[in-house]
This record gives C-alpha cells, structure tokens and sequence, in this order.
C-alpha cells in the first residue's frame, strides 16, 4: 500500500482510548485517579469498593465539594478541569490533578457513572452515565449525599488488546491495595474505607497526631516497621523533611517498602533515590533496602510536577538544593544510630 491515506482529526472516542494507554494501566490506576480526584475535591472520608481485583468494578464514594449539575457533562470530557485555568497556575499548582484527563481517558474504556451533589440536600444528586463513550453523556436526577461517587465498571471491555495484560485477581487486587496504601499514607486527616469483594480490608479513622498517624503506619505496613524505625522531622529554610526512617538492621531484601511524597504526591524520583542510598551506603548491607516513609514539604513553585502524565515524577528547581537536604538530614539521623566506636557495620 503506497497510496498516500489522507490526515483526519481522530475521533474523540479514539483520541481519548488513546490517552487512556497513558494514564489507564490496570485497576489500580483508575482507583488512584478516583482517589485523586476525590482528594482534590477536600474530601474527609473516601469509600472504595472492588471487586474482582476492580477489573469487575472499581466504586470509590466521597464526602467532597462535589461537581454541579451544569458541569457534570463536562467533567467527562477531555482537557476540561476545574483546577487550574492559567499556566501561572499550573506553575504553582498544589493539586494532585490538572490535566483534565482522567474521567476522560477512563470512560472511554470502561462504563463510568458518575453521581454528584453539592448541596446538603440528599434528594437533590445528579448523575452521568458513559459506555465506552458511545452516546453523549446525559445527565439526570438521582438521590446522592453531599460529594461525588464514581462507579468504573468492566475495565477495557471495549479495548480487548488492553484487557489481556490484565492478571489474576489476586494480583490485580495487590496491585489496587499497593494504590491505596500510598494515598492513605499521603493524607493522615482523611478516615479510608477499602473494600474488596463486599470484605472490609482497610478501615482507617483519619489521624490527627503523631501517635494516631503511627497505628496507620502499623495497620499498612505492619507493626514491625515503627519498632524498627526512626522518627524524623528537620526542617531549612523553604523545605521540611518528615517521617519514619527504617533502621539499617531492618533492611528488606526487596524495595518493597519505600514511600516518598513530595506536597502530598508520592513520587519515585531518580535524585531522591540517589541521596537516600548515599545516605544509607555506608551502614547497609550490599543489597540490602532501606525501608521509609518520607515527606518533602516545599514551596510549589520550586517543583514541576507536569513531568509525566501519571505524575509519578518532579522536576525540583534547584535539585543539588534538595539532594543536599535529604542527604544530611538522613545521614545525620542514621548517623545518632550508629555503634560508639564509629564502625558502621549493622548489628
Ligand atoms: P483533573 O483532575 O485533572 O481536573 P479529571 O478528569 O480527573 O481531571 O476530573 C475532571 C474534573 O471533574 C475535575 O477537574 C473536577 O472538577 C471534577 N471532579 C472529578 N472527580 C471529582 C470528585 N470526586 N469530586 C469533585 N469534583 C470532581
Ligand atoms: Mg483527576
């Protein structure tokens, strides 16, 4: 075939299949836009429900602001937010979500409900209903509390390529609870609800001091993590670095427990990475892992979080800024747990 075809606009619903690849992996990523979202909308109690590993359904319910009627429509289409309007917005943006692209990406590859009220009047919700994007979305009345519900049924029934590199239920249901336990760890004010198969996983109160943020730890990561854990909380002009810093002697084989949030949004960042290992080199075993669960807190314009569509990584303004923080903070607190004798084997 060497006739030259002629260029057409995609049609949306192709267009936005097409994004989908980027932001819509498996279940787990759809539960974490949702949870986004829901987070974003000030919400202080966040419900989800799976079933099937969410490869069957993926329901996540909020006590948020809500969406109005008018825009209910209009938040499943592509490119439409109601976060920032301004690229000196989007520079200092403190959402987790911008990119108007999630409910988008993700109605077009599932059946999507969405219920919603911004009144406290239970009667008075509205919903919006998407099958794979085939009809326009139609909006009608429903009964709903204050906040916003969003069902994700059938993940990919419509995109059979994408649907057989889902797994199992138990790993797509690992993967999901891998999700969740990142975003339960990133706001310790919201009280969490995970269901999988009508059986309560998680019920997690929202904590509101040290100690009660501490039995969330204990409740994700197991008990075993804080006996072996440093409490930190060091701060320098414009940055602050807090939370639990693993032992050298409680090193994993696997790093399977490492969470680190910038402004609330866990990341995984090459330079974070790099100054956590030089941190650790000297009282590590060789493949060893430190465990942790950190948070950078710094002024938002100093960070770019429009890197990359799921937003997993930053760009800092001054990165050797930031390297140099978290390496001496960490160093120095490994350093107070250091034999006398100033060798640096582990016990
Ligand atoms: P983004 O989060 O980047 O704005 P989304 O596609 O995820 O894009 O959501 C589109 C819009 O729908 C959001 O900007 C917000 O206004 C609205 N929205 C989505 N989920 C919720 C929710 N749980 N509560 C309130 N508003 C929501
Ligand atoms: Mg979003």
């Amino acid at each position: 075939m060497n006739q030259t075809r002629r260029i057409q606009i995609l049609d949306p619903r192709l267009a936005n299949q097409i994004a989908a690849g980027e932001v819509v992996e498996r279940p787990s990523s759809v539960l974490k836009e949702l949870v986004e979202n829901a987070i974003d909308a000030g919400s202080r109690r966040i419900e989800i429900d799976l079933e099937n590993g969410g490869t069957r359904l993926i329901k996540v319910r909020d006590d948020g602001h809500g969406i109005d009627e008018a825009d209910l429509p209009l938040a499943l289409s592509r490119h439409a937010t109601s976060k920032i309007v301004s690229l000196e917005e989007l520079e200092g943006v403190t959402s987790l979500g911008f990119r108007g692209e999630a409910l988008a990406s993700i109605s077009s590859v599932s059946r999507l409900e969405l219920a919603s009220n911004t009144a406290d009047d239970p009667a008075g919700g509205w919903r919006v209903v998407a099958e794979g994007r085939q009809m326009e979305p139609r909006v009608a009345p429903v009964p709903h509390p204050r906040g916003t519900s969003v069902t994700v049924r059938d993940l990919f029934f419509n995109t059979p390529a994408r649907r057989k590199f889902l797994r199992t239920e138990k790993t797509e249901f690992a993967h999901a609870e891998e999700a969740f336990r990142r975003l339960a760890l990133s706001r310790y004010n919201i009280g969490w609800v995970l269901r999988h198969n009508q059986k309560t996983v998680h019920q997690l109160r929202p904590a509101d001091d040290n100690a009660a943020s501490e039995r969330r730890i204990a409740a994700l990561l197991g008990a075993k993590f804080l006996d072996n854990a440093l409490h930190i909380d060091l701060e320098v002009t414009g940055m602050r670095l807090w939370g639990w810093v693993g032992l050298p002697t409680h090193a994993r084989a696997q790093a399977d427990q490492q969470y680190f949030f910038v402004n609330g949004r866990v990341v995984r960042d090459r330079l974070i990475a790099h100054a956590v290992r030089q941190a650790y080199r000297d009282v590590l075993f060789h493949g060893r892992h430190p465990v942790f669960v950190l948070y950078l807190d710094v002024d938002p314009l100093v960070v770019d979080v429009n890197v990359h569509p799921t937003k997993h990584e930053v760009r800092f303004r001054d990165g050797r800024l930031v390297h140099d923080f978290l390496f001496s903070s960490l160093h120095r607190a490994l350093g107070e747990v250091r034999p006398r004798d100033g060798s640096a084997a582990p016990a």
